[in-house]
């Protein structure tokens, strides 16, 4: 058996006021750098299966932007058409396996990874067994289906599962490489667009039951497309798919089953948090107790597309004098530069954050103290196995009037701890930590925070969905519409 892996992925925010150029991607030319790049380490997966077989794997490259606004059109053709070179070249091939995101949109492309798949199936032919894995917060629609043999997504959110979904895909296309399966895929539109966060109910028990299901009956593999709701293109929505073993009404049935289950439990499942004002006087409401009450600024996520700048929470807590607090992490290179310039100690002004656009707010004009400075800063993102490895960039602390503020040079969430750590806080003496994130700071921070708030505040990621300005999302659906199939 040969077999080819690579990929190419980003997540886009159409409302996002960066666009996503090439040399945004970071990219792995070498298996040994895969795993530097986000959801990299499936290649590494699906390489050690295929020694473990004594099949030979062939390693393209992959490559993946930090979320921003849609990609420009030459950076996606000659990313690729790069990808598609090295298929040919693979050729003749058994498998080929794929790590994309699901929602990415280049200029004139509103489903890049249809795209991709539509032109590999064109260069491999009919027999060649092609797997795709994608990110939950995906797009998507049958003519995907028609060209793969086997898509799976992420199940959990955050995305502690990324190799555990490499491994099942694995099995999967091999075994009908090997001609001892024939998956059949079905897809299922629940008619809504939503948030579901799966650690806590009701879509715990929703998953850890669609798991259930999964090597019974002739159910192979389920999934929830959650969809990226910040995407204003056509296919955006909730939906489901199943594979089964060569029973497309099964996976039609199993994938039915699921979306009616998920569309009953809508109003719990999907939560909008509640507004900045109301979340703060929420956390600031503990008694401090010795550990954290932790606040996310979900819509300065950059891992949804937001550029991370935003000052509404800062300004907010300033303006209210609340001490004992820390913040990650605000992306501002220019000031990373200049405190690095003056060094530990150094009393500064800088002008902070607001610089990417009307959703990031106003600038800060603030005297701080450069508490740290740490070049190349990286965080960890747990998994279910071990931790992925993320860049921050140069990283600085700066203090001003009681709160820490940690600033980085290379765009991306808070996943870990380590942004805080690093610098020497101990986040048990800390009152409340602020995370620009949705949810991926989740595994890292539920083991050491009191409680967990999610707050709306204006910026890129508007959580309330009913106001965003969408012009080609289709409506029909909930939340627009209470009942979309009455
Ligand atoms: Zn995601």
């Amino acid at each position: 058996m040969k077999i080819f892996c690579g990929g190419l992925g980003t997540e886009t925010n159409t409302f996002s006021p960066l666009l996503t150029g090439i040399r945004d991607f970071d990219m792995a030319h070498t298996l040994a750098d895969a795993p530097n790049v986000i959801y990299g380490s499936t290649m590494v997966v699906w390489h050690n299966m295929a020694q473990q077989r004594g099949w030979q794997c062939v390693f393209g490259s992959y490559g993946f932007a930090q979320p921003a606004g849609i990609t420009v059109r030459h950076a996606y053709e000659t990313l690729r058409d790069a990808l598609l070179a090295q298929i040919q070249a693979a050729l003749p091939l058994d498998m080929v396996l794929l790590t994309m995101h699901g929602a990415m949109v280049a200029e004139g492309y509103d489903d890049c990874e249809t795209d991709i798949a539509q032109r590999v199936r064109a260069l491999v032919g009919p027999q060649v067994k092609i797997g795709v894995e994608l990110d939950l917060h995906c797009e998507l629609d049958q003519q995907m289906l028609d060209v793969c043999d086997a898509i799976v997504l992420f199940k959990e959110y955050p995305h502690i599962d990324v190799d555990a979904r490499a491994v099942e895909l694995f099995n999967l296309i091999a075994a009908a490489a090997e001609g001892k399966s024939r998956p059949t895929m079905a897809l299922y539109d629940c008619r809504m667009v939503g948030m579901y966060l799966t650690p806590v109910e009701p879509m715990r028990s929703y998953v850890d039951a669609m798991m259930a299901l999964e090597g019974k009956d002739g159910v192979l593999s389920v999934s929830l497309a959650h969809s990226f709701p910040w995407a204003d293109v056509p296919l955006t929505g909730t939906y489901t798919l199943a594979i089964t073993e060569n029973d497309p009404a099964k996976a039609a049935a199993v994938a039915q089953a699921l979306g009616r289950k998920l569309f009953a439990l809508r109003h719990e499942a999907i939560v909008t948090p509640p507004q900045l004002d109301e979340a703060l006087a929420q956390a600031l409401a503990y008694p401090f107790t010795g550990k954290p009450v932790v606040l996310a600024d979900t819509a300065d996520n950059a891992g949804g597309g937001a550029p991370s700048d935003s000052t509404f929470v800062l300004r907010k807590l300033l303006q209210m004098g609340v001490k004992n607090v820390a913040l990650a992490m605000m992306w501002d290179p220019i000031v990373v530069q200049l405190a690095m310039a003056a060094g530990v100690g150094t009393r500064m002004s800088v002008r902070l954050g607001g610089k990417m656009g009307p959703a990031s707010g106003d600038p800060l004009d603030l005297s701080v103290v450069v508490r740290g400075i740490i070049p190349n800063m990286t965080q960890l993102w747990p998994q279910l196995n071990g931790a992925m490895v993320n860049a921050c960039g140069d990283s600085v602390c700066l203090t001003c009037d009681g709160i820490d503020i940690i600033v980085n040079s290379k765009r991306t969430q808070v996943l870990g701890i380590e942004v805080f750590t690093n610098f020497g806080l101990d986040l048990k003496q800390k009152r409340l930590l602020v995370v620009k994130s949705n949810q991926h700071f989740y595994a890292a921070y539920a083991p050491v925070a009191a409680h967990i708030i999610y707050a709306t505040v204006e910026g890129t990621l508007n959580r309330d969905f009913v106001r965003i300005p969408y012009q080609r999302v289709n409506r029909h659906k909930y939340p627009w519409l209470e009942d979309p199939f009455g």
